[in-house]
């Protein structure tokens, strides 16, 4: 089945709002193996919305509509809809008193009389009752042709779709979609590709390559009758992906490489504390989002400046004045430190300049993990300066930071 979402509001055209309802809704129509042909967006204005159902039924059996069903003049979605295909509106009683009930519930009666406006209901079809909402939602089908209409807030769309539309929508497809997120870390998106170039021709399964925020992730995905046909076509691929990147992939599926990293330490009965410098005690708050991380957390030190380096973490005074704040030497005696102080299996550590600026230093970053074997140094080169790029380079050292620490797991088995 073809499918064309169409989100009506003139705040989404002029970037008041985020257009998440199309993402949320492509995602699960892609889950049931329906295929979105195209993203609309209409104003609030009736000739443009029927020219856009004409155009999308030239390709599309369906078309879900979000927005413009609230009470004010300017919410026509549902009346545009009726008259594309011919159909009256009338007054239901019991979705009046539903909408009075909900505003008696909030202190508000009598309820405002503009709000009768979403008691009217088309008189053919299916109306979907909105449990978070005055808006219901509505099911209209005429010569093989579906209109879904749903309301624009998210917290009333997203469960209507699902108590609702998903259920209707399942007699149309007996094909699945199901994806899985090869996460890498290190080799950046132009090497992965390159290494897996060839698998990236298939249809079904097919991959695709992604980079984000100084990561790369390729997504695997087919299309089958079921859920474990779809995953015995994916596994072949999956297994070739693993065997040509190796230890870059930090996870498949996995949420983040935090993540990964609080697992394989809970699997390993190890933990780990920071020394941080530059980012701030960032690491230890994005690992601490990670619920259990108690086990394996011990403690980060936000070293900011000399004193604390050296006062707490023990780095030498001489450390600090021959080579400075910033260098490997600094970097391995704060990761040493922490590691002493925490009594942890790991001491990680981040010094560096975050920015903002142009100078030749900005971008520059040490990170060291030390561990009962060994302590290594990486000197880091985000590539990022100028006047925004700290949160950027801030984000990316913490990365490179638990990617290291992975590293270290690794090495030590
Ligand atoms: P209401 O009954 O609240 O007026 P409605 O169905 O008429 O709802 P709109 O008036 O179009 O919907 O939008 C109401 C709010 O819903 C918007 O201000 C916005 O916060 C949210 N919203 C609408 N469309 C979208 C969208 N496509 N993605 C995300 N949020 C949306």
């Amino acid at each position: 089945m073809n499918c064309e979402l169409i989100s009506v509001g003139t705040e989404i055209l002029l970037g008041d709002i985020l257009n998440s309802n199309v993402q949320f809704l492509s995602k699960e129509l892609a889950s049931l193996g329906i295929n979105v042909m195209r993203h609309t967006t209409v104003g609030d204005n009736e000739a443009r919305l029927l020219k856009a159902l004409d155009d999308a039924f030239t390709v599309c059996q369906a078309v879900i509509l979000t927005g413009g069903l609230g009470p004010t003049p300017d919410d026509l979605t549902k009346e545009t809809c009726c008259k594309y295909f011919g159909l009256e509106l009338k007054e239901d009683g019991e979705i009046l008193n539903k909408i009075e009930s909900y505003f008696s519930l909030k202190g508000i009666s009598p309820m405002p009389r503009c709000n009768k406006k979403q008691a009217l209901v088309p008189t053919v079809g299916r109306v979907l009752s909105n449990n978070n909402g005055t808006a219901p939602g509505f099911i209209l089908e005429k010569d093989g042709k579906i209109i879904v209409i749903l309301p624009g807030p998210p917290k009333e769309m997203i469960p209507m779709y699902r108590e609702s539309v998903k259920p209707y929508l399942m007699q149309f497809t007996n094909e699945v979609i199901v994806s899985h997120s090869i996460r890498t870390f290190g080799i950046g998106e132009s090497y992965m590709s390159e290494r897996v170039e060839d698998l990236l021709e298939g249809c079904n399964p097919t991959v695709a390559p992604y980079a984000k925020c100084g990561e790369a992730l390729l997504r695997v995905t087919a299309k089958a009758q079921s859920e474990e046909e779809a995953e015995a076509l994916m596994k072949p691929l999956i297994d070739e992906i693993r065997s040509r990147l190796g230890s870059s992939i930090y996870g498949i599926d996995s949420e983040s490489i935090e993540e990964t990293v609080v697992a394989m330490l809970k699997e390993k009965g190890q933990t780990v504390a920071f020394a941080e410098s530059c980012t701030g005690g960032l690491c230890a708050k994005r690992i601490t989002d990670i619920s259990g991380a108690s086990e394996i957390f011990h403690c980060g030190v936000v070293s900011y400046s000399n004193e604390i380096k050296h006062g707490i973490l023990g780095v030498k005074q001489e450390t600090l004045d021959k080579y400075t704040a910033v260098s490997p030497e600094t970097a391995k005696e704060m990761a040493e430190g922490v590691r002493r102080l925490a009594n942890a299996s790991y001491g990680v550590s981040l010094t560096g300049y975050a920015g903002p600026g142009d100078s030749e230093e900005v971008g520059l970053i040490y990170i060291a993990v030390s561990s009962e074997k060994e302590t290594t140094v990486k000197k880091l080169l985000t590539g990022h300066r100028g006047k925004s790029c700290r949160d950027y380079n801030r984000h990316v050292a913490a990365s490179n930071a638990f990617n290291e620490l992975r590293l270290a797991i690794l090495n030590n088995n």
